[in-house]
């Protein structure tokens, strides 16, 4: 490798995000509107050029791939990306490849994963009554994904699930939720709603839940022991003794992880974003089909890098954090 990616605050860059879709086949009333118009094909990168642009950053220094979306699974031939992207963790260039699913298409796909090298994923699930589950989707059948979480978890990958915090609605599952993941040997992580005010879906499910009166609540039941570990990334953790379970909590919101973020995300049109919180992008597909070449992407990614914000800087009310994040979780991929 040549030299890594350092951005101008000393924090080396060893863990990337890719969207590989903006479509998906559920309809979360706070990630999409009902009715989402999708970019046109040929907006999208294409496998071929996924896996230069993955390439290129893993000899940059890039240790840990996360594909996301959208949902990833829904991109056809995807399984293609992730068996062509088994050559780097062989290699050992690449420490892990893993993805962020909503799980619906997991029974089809699990073992094909667990044979590229993914050994952990994320299962986004909010709730575990069928209804509820239906309204929150709006398309989902909660059947379908546990049916996909046994089946990740026969194939021998370790699920991690992450739950949005929505007050009256996944608050009274608080306990029920824990316990699931208990018996089956999982960690769960709770993600603090962000405000999507241009979804048209206000007053349906996106009351803001803080994460602070959740973690009381759970104080009141088990001992919560906080874990110094930090992912790089707005997770805080803890463990329950009584269970051993890992709980985290995602506050995207909060400024208190940006020290040490060692992360960019990319889209699947291949905008790089140095910062989930700032509207700043480097378009990295313009340099990536304008030669057979990769010096021009290294540079492009290079010269993004060095204009990676020290942090971001939401204003804590609701009103600015609506103005401001214009782009939706399903383009940044969260
Ligand atoms: N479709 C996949 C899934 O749902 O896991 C991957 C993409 S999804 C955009 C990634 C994560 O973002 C999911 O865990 C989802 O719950 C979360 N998310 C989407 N919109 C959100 C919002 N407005 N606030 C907080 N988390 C959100
Ligand atoms: Fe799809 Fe994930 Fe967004 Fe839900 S959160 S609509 S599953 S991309």
């Amino acid at each position: 490798m040549t030299n890594p990616l350092i951005d101008p605050f000393a924090r080396p860059i060893s863990y990337l995000r890719v969207s590989v879709t903006d479509r998906c086949d559920f309809r979360c009333v706070y990630c999409m509107s009902e009715n989402m118009t999708f970019l046109p094909k040929k907006e999208l990168l294409t496998l071929e050029e996924l896996d230069r642009m993955c390439s290129t950053f893993i000899g940059l220094g890039v240790e840990k791939l996360r594909i996301t979306g959208g949902e990833p699974l829904v991109r056809k031939g995807i399984m293609t990306f992730f068996r062509n992207m088994r050559r780097h963790l062989d290699s050992g260039a690449l420490k892990e490849l893993t993805l962020t699913t909503n799980g619906s298409q997991l029974r089809k796909f699990a073992d094909a994963l667990a044979e590229c090298g993914v050994r952990r994923i994320n299962v986004s699930l909010d709730t575990l009554d069928d209804k509820k589950f239906a309204d929150v989707t709006r398309w989902g059948k909660l059947a379908q994904v546990l049916d996909g979480i046994d089946a990740a978890q026969e194939a021998g990958m370790r699920v991690k699930l992450n739950a949005v915090a929505l007050k009256g609605f996944n608050e009274d599952e608080l306990f029920t939720l824990t316990e699931y993941c208990a018996a089956r040997d999982m960690d769960l992580t709770w993600i603090e709603v962000m405000p999507m005010g241009d979804l048209g879906n206000e007053d349906r499910l996106d009351q803001y839940w803080p994460l602070s009166d959740l973690r009381r609540q759970l104080a009141e039941r088990y001992t919560l022991t906080d874990l110094a570990e930090r992912s790089g990334g707005p997770a805080r953790y803890v463990r329950l003794e009584e269970t051993g379970q890992k709980i985290g909590f995602i506050t995207p919101l909060t400024h208190n992880f940006c020290e040490s973020c060692n992360r960019v995300r990319l889209t699947c049109t291949g905008e790089l974003y140095m910062c989930l919180g700032q509207e700043d992008m480097a378009d990295l597909r313009a340099p990536l089909r304008a030669s057979d070449s990769d010096a021009p992407l290294q540079e492009a990614i290079r010269a993004a890098i060095a204009r990676k914000p020290k942090g971001h800087d939401f204003d804590y009310s609701r009103q600015a954090v609506d103005g401001q994040m214009t782009r939706h979780m399903s383009h940044t991929g969260g």
